[in-house]
Order: C-alpha cells, then structure tokens, then sequence
C-alpha cells in the first residue's frame, strides 16, 4: 500500500552530508569562544583549521588554531587549487583548505568556517547551501576592551583592528543570521539554535533517521 503523504526520496549522497557553517565578525567580537563553546556542548560539528602567513600568537599551536605556512608555502597552495577559499586581512594571507572541508562534510559532520566576508562571498557562490552567521559586538567600546583583555595583541595592532572593524562589520547584511554577542550565554544560545534548527530540518532528518521513518510509515503488523 504507497502512503499518500509517502516520504520523498531526498537524494542520499547530498542530504546524508554535513552542513557547512559560515561564522564571521570584527575582530575581538568574541567569535573564537562561541564556536568554542559551541563545540564542546555538541557532538558532530567541528571547526575547519585554517592556513594563514601571520605569526603565531603567545598560546596558539600550529595545526590546532591554525596551520602557519610561509608566504611561498601559501602561495604555492593556491597555485595548486588546494584552497576553497582565500583572502587577504589585516596584510595577511588566510585560506581554507579544500580538503579538509571535503573530508568532513562527507562523513555527515557539520563544519564551521571562521572566515572574514570575503571569503565567506567565496564559499556563498560554491556551496549557496552554506548557513552563514554575522557576530556583533554589543559596542566599540566593548569590542575595543575585549581586543585589549585577550591580552595577544600589542595597542598598533588593536588600533588597526578597531579601524579595520568597521570595514568587516559593513557586510553584515550579506548574512542569514545576526548574533549580538553581549551576555555571551545568550548569544551562544542563538548560535545553538541555529545549528539545531538547521539539522530538524526535513531532508537532513530523513538522512539520519530513514530506519525509524521506514518503521513508523511501514509497520509490519
Ligand atoms: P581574530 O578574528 O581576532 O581571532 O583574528 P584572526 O587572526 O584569527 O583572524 C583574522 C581574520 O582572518 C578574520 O577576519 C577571520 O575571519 C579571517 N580568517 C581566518 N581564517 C580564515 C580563512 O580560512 N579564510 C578567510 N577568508 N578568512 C579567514
Ligand atoms: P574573535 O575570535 O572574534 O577575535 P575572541 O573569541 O578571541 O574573538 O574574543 C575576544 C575576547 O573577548 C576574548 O578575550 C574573549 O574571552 C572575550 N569575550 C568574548 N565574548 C565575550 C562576551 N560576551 N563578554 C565579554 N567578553 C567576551
Ligand atoms: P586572527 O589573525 O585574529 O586570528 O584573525 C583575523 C581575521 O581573519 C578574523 O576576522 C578571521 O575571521 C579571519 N580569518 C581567519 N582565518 C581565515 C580564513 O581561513 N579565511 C578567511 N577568509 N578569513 C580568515
């Protein structure tokens, strides 16, 4: 007997994929910690390591909050196509690997890109399935003293970020989701709803649970 509302076949390979999350902000804006803290509350989601030509901050470890190449290394990597996608910020080279987002996505797990906007045009016209999110702060005031308290950058090159601030904070209407990142607790709770919201949805509900839809709509006895 076929069901008049029968499921639709979605198409396995596509649904059955993770989704790709695009996550920008001004510098300092606080975009580092949510995804943090969002990864440590949910399973299944993971942040792509980016390459980049800046130095190392006191802290950061090489393959853990980036890959650091040289300036040839990079520019070698983007000769051979290996970036998905690329941009110039802050007199810095940054891109995002090719294969490592390939990778995970196919294995059905979701991936966050820390991107600036330019990157995050780039990623738009390849995947337009991408969710994008825009992370304000709640004031340059509060922007400035949170690129003061990290305590990583000296006052030129958190004078410069300030300045640069507004440039990247014009694009944020080019997303789907805006986040005013005040009480971070709340804001990580709408970063959480987004991306809970975004796997309730219908085909990725019928990549992950075909066995129950196939025991709920087809009983045996
Ligand atoms: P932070 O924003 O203060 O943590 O500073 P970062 O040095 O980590 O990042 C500098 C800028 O580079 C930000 O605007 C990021 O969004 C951007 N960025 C980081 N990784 C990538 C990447 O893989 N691709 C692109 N296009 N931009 C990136
Ligand atoms: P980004 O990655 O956007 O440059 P970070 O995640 O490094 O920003 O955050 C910058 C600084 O602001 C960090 O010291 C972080 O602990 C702090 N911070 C982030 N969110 C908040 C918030 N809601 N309230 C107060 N401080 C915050
Ligand atoms: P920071 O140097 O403070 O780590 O990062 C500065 C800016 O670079 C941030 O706004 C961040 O989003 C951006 N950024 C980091 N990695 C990438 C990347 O791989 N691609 C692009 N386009 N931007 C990046």
């Amino acid at each position: 007997m076929s069901h008049a509302l029968s499921t639709p076949h979605p198409h396995p390979a596509a649904s059955a994929l993770g989704t790709l999350y695009i996550v920008s902000a001004p510098s300092g804006a606080g975009k580092t910690s949510l995804v943090r803290a969002l990864l440590q509350r949910n399973a299944g989601i993971g942040v792509s390591v980016s390459h980049t030509t800046r130095a190392m901050r006191p802290g950061e470890q090489d393959g853990v909050n980036y890959h650091f190449v040289s300036q040839p290394e990079f520019e070698a990597m983007v000769e051979r196509g290996e970036f998905f996608e690329h941009a110039w910020v802050f007199d810095r080279h940054y891109g995002t690997s090719r294969l490592e987002v390939e990778k995970r996505l196919a294995v059905g797990e979701d991936v966050i890109l820390e991107i600036d906007w330019q990157g995050a045009r780039q990623v738009r016209e390849q995947s337009p399935e991408a969710e994008s999110i825009f992370i304000l702060p709640p004031s340059r005031d509060a922007l400035h003293q949170r690129l003061s308290g990290r305590g990583t950058d000296d006052e030129t090159v958190i004078a410069r970020r300030m300045r640069d601030a507004v440039g990247e904070m014009s694009h944020y209407d080019e997303y789907e989701h805006v986040i005013i990142n005040d009480t971070f607790e709340h804001a990580l709770t709408e970063l959480e709803c987004i991306v809970h919201a975004r796997r309730s949805r219908l085909d990725k509900m019928q990549a992950r649970h075909a066995t129950l839809l196939d025991e709920l709509l087809n009983p045996v006895d």
